[in-house]
């Protein structure tokens, strides 16, 4: 840990000459496990099995199984339980959005992330201190989760998957109309989609309907009960079927959603002279998607992209900003620039969703 930080100026600060603020080092530290809090007894998205553990979100490298008790969001609870089974931790208990609840000595209040459904950015409150541990996170409108809100702070501890000048998403629904137009250019042909199975495959699924497309929308078997969860929390999706027993001529001038290692495995033969395309931050990069064998690239991501990242560091008014999971340089000397004090975390064990695509366990059958 870097020594003692500078008293924050923000808009949270609540001090008064008799009460001594609590460091943020001493509320939240990085050690081999996670992010721990030691006044509160517990770790944020833990790596290695803990006794009490806080989940932002669903994502495999954020919740993981084998905790004690496990806090989360019920989506974000519903999610583990679907991926690893009933007893993926001793215990559970649920926190809404907005919803306070203390721990030990601190506070904590989960709020909307943007990054999944049930994502959460989760604030820390202790002793006139609050620090916000976003987890994921993106500020573009997302029709399958509550929008990112925000959330001023003292200490923001932001992501930096995309955290280079260079990586501009763009609009998604741009996107979409490239995929509606390729499906209309080749209605021989069908259409791969590669996403991630968890929140990007719904995403892409809702963005399509509200681009106007009403047809049947095709998933490999992998998407099949997290999407029908989605559906089952209120989003709309359209009419689903899965691939699996399809004839492959019947699949002509469709669109199928696939986890990204499935577009370029045996499994494609089943469809007629398939275009691949792949929904991802990443695709920004064209050498990605040349080196993937993607036809089609939609730069399409549920993580902020730059300015996604500067505007919301900006817009917290924390006065002190840790980086983690990502590009941390390039972030960290912006805040710098900026007068803030930044650091990078150097947290391990968080990789990026959109490029390692693990099949959850029984999930992965052919279909
Ligand atoms: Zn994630």
């Amino acid at each position: 840990m870097r020594g003692s930080s500078p008293r924050m100026t923000g808009k949270n600060r609540r001090s008064t000459p008799y009460i001594t603020e609590m460091r943020p080092q001493d509320i939240l530290m990085p050690v081999a496990a996670g992010l721990c809090c030691k006044p509160g007894g517990f770790h944020i998205d833990p790596v290695r099995p803990v006794e009490r553990a806080v989940i932002t979100h669903g994502h495999s490298d954020h919740a993981r199984p084998g905790h004690g008790a496990v806090l989360a969001t019920q989506e974000t609870l519903d999610m583990m339980r679907l991926r690893y089974g009933d007893n993926f931790a001793r215990s559970t208990q649920a926190l809404a959005y907005g919803e306070k609840i203390k721990l030990g000595d601190v506070t904590i209040k989960f709020h909307p992330a943007g990054h999944v459904l049930g994502s959460a950015q989760i604030a820390v409150s202790c002793e006139g201190t609050c620090i916000v541990a976003s987890g994921d996170y993106k500020d573009a409108p997302d029709p399958t989760c509550a929008p990112f809100e925000m959330v001023p702070c003292d200490v923001f501890i932001t992501e930096a998957t995309f955290g280079l000048p260079v990586f501009r998403h763009g609009n998604a629904a741009d996107e979409i109309k490239k995929l509606l137009a390729s499906v209309a250019l080749f209605p021989e042909r069908s259409h791969l989609v590669g996403a991630y199975s968890l929140g990007k495959a719904q995403r892409v699924i809702a963005l399509i309907r509200e681009a106007g497309y009403d047809a049947p929308i095709y998933l490999h078997g992998a998407m099949e009960k997290i999407t029908r969860y989605y559906e089952s929390r209120g989003v709309a999706l359209g009419d689903l079927r899965m691939v699996k027993g399809m004839k492959k001529a019947d699949l002509a001038g469709t669109i199928t959603l696939a986890p990204p290692s499935a577009t370029s495995d045996i499994w494609t033969r089943r469809f007629p002279d398939p275009v691949t395309a792949f929904a991802s931050g990443w695709m920004r990069v064209r050498a990605r998607a040349r080196q993937r064998g993607v036809e089609l690239p939609l730069v399409i991501s549920d993580h902020a992209d730059w300015d996604g990242l500067t505007a919301t560091i900006d817009a917290t008014g924390a006065g002190e900003v840790w980086v983690t999971h990502g590009q941390e340089d390039a972030l960290v000397h912006w805040c710098t620039a900026k007068g803030l004090t930044a650091r990078p975390l150097d947290l391990v064990g968080y990789g990026d969703e959109d490029e390692s695509d693990p099949m959850p366990a029984g999930e992965d059958t052919e279909a």
